[in-house]
């Protein structure tokens, strides 16, 4: 689509819309305190058969919506981009509000979070595996990050992560990870250098969720729902391939991505 001029990426856009969707019959008017829903939950929380009913039809909007180049739309084309300027996805976005669209929101970290850092810090061959499977929503990721003693102080992440040839050997507790029980892949943060300062000791690497060795916990909140998760790494085995940037000291080898 690089050649498009707006006007007909948007004509495009919404002749896509039609056909898979339909229009809303009354779009939301402006904020007003005091009127609307009360509800203020940022995660959704359902029973398992409600979720994996989302789950599917969340995956088959973004597959259909990928697979007609909207999908994203401002990627670069070699990594399953459609190399757009982003005022073509802005216009995309815009014109999908007024559509009737399934809940999205299991591909908010795919999008927001992993699939940039991917696009910025992985090596060429896996982002040309992997980004088009989280823009096209076959795979959902999650972040892991915090740990039962790394919060708000995340420097002090005490999952390992020790070379072992052409792999790192995970050990350790994440918590709070949301939609870990869903995710086929995660992006995690382990300490790879215990001598160094806590926040020079840290690398980031993409893990399989689905890998021996990877337990997902949930976690059931007072409201009933359980979208967050504890999840425990046991000798997890990941491909130095899937590291993302630079390891520190203790791995550290030439072919650094970032370099
Ligand atoms: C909706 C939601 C989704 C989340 N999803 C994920 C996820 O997918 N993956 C993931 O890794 N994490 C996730 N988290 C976890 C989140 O990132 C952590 O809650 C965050 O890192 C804070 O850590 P903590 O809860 O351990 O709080 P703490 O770090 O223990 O902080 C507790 C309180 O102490 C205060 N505090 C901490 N340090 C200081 C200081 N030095 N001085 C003064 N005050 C301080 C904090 O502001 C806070 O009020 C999620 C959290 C929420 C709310």
């Amino acid at each position: 689509m690089s050649s498009m001029d707006l006007d007909a990426f948007k004509a495009k856009a919404t002749a896509f819309l039609d056909g898979v969707s339909t229009r809303r019959s009354v779009e939301d008017g402006p904020f007003v305190w005091g009127q609307g829903s009360d509800n203020v939950a940022i995660v959704e929380e359902t029973d398992e058969e409600s979720e994996a009913e989302m789950v599917g039809k969340a995956k088959g909007w973004a597959a259909a919506g990928y697979d007609a180049g909207f999908g994203w739309i401002n990627g670069p084309v070699e990594f399953g981009g459609e190399g757009l300027p982003n005022e073509y996805a802005t216009a995309y976005r815009a014109l999908e509000q007024k559509y009737e669209v399934p809940d999205l929101s299991i591909f908010m970290i795919n999008l927001g979070m992993v699939g940039p850092t991917v696009a910025v810090h992985a090596r060429p061959e896996v982002k040309a595996d992997v980004l088009p499977k989280l823009y096209r929503g076959d795979w959902v990721s999650c972040q892991l990050f915090s740990e039962p003693t790394a919060g708000s102080d995340l420097a002090a992440v005490s999952a390992k992560a020790v070379r072992d040839g052409d792999e790192w050997v995970v050990t350790g507790q994440k918590v709070w990870t949301s939609n870990a029980h869903l995710a086929d892949v995660g992006e995690i943060l382990c300490r790879t250098d215990p001598d160094a300062p806590k926040h020079a000791g840290i690398t980031g690497f993409l893990v399989d969720m689905k890998a021996p060795g990877v337990e997902v916990r949930p976690l059931r909140q007072m409201t009933g729902g359980a979208a967050f998760n504890e999840v425990f790494f046991d000798e997890v085995r990941i491909p130095d391939t899937w590291r993302l940037g630079r390891s520190t000291r203790m791995g550290r080898c030439d072919d650094d991505p970032d370099e």
